[in-house]
C-alpha cells in the first residue's frame, strides 16, 4: 500500500518538471545549431494539432522556414525527427545560407531605410 502512494508522488513531481520550459543561456537552435538570440520560438517537432506536446527552441527565422517548407501533416508523418528534416534540399540550402548570420538575424522584411542600408554590405 505504501509503495503505491510513493509512486504517485514521483509521477506528479516529474510532470511538474517537464512542464517548465525556460530558455537557458548557451542553448542552441534545434534546426541550425547556431546559438539562440534574444528571441526564441518553440517548435513542436510533432505539431500540437497532431497530438505533439514536446517543443524545441529555434530561431524565429528557422521556425518560419520550417513551416514555410513543410505542412503540419508532413511534419508529423515524416519530419518529427529534425535530422530527417535537415536532409531536405531546401533545408540544406537554408542552413548553408543562415550559418553565417548573427543569432538575431531576421529575414529582410519591410524595415526602415536605415536598417536596410546597414545590412547592404551583407546582400
Ligand atoms: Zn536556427
Ligand atoms: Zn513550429
Amino acid at each position: 500500500m505504501q509503495g503505491r502512494i510513493k509512486r504517485k508522488q514521483q509521477e506528479r513531481a516529474s510532470e511538474e518538471r517537464s512542464a517548465t520550459q525556460v530558455a537557458a543561456p548557451n542553448v542552441t537552435c534545434a534546426l541550425c545549431a547556431r546559438p539562440l538570440g534574444a528571441r526564441v520560438e518553440w517548435h513542436h517537432p510533432i505539431p500540437k494539432s497532431q497530438g505533439g506536446s514536446v517543443t524545441v527552441p529555434v530561431h524565429p527565422i528557422c521556425h518560419r522556414t520550417i513551416h514555410a517548407a513543410v505542412s503540419n501533416h508532413d511534419l508529423a508523418e515524416r519530419y518529427a525527427d529534425l535530422d530527417t528534416l535537415r536532409q531536405r534540399d531546401d533545408m540544406q540550402r537554408f542552413l548553408r545560407w543562415v550559418a553565417k548570420k548573427p543569432p538575431d538575424f531576421n529575414a529582410p522584411t519591410r524595415q526602415s531605410r536605415d536598417k536596410r542600408d546597414a545590412a547592404k554590405s551583407d546582400l
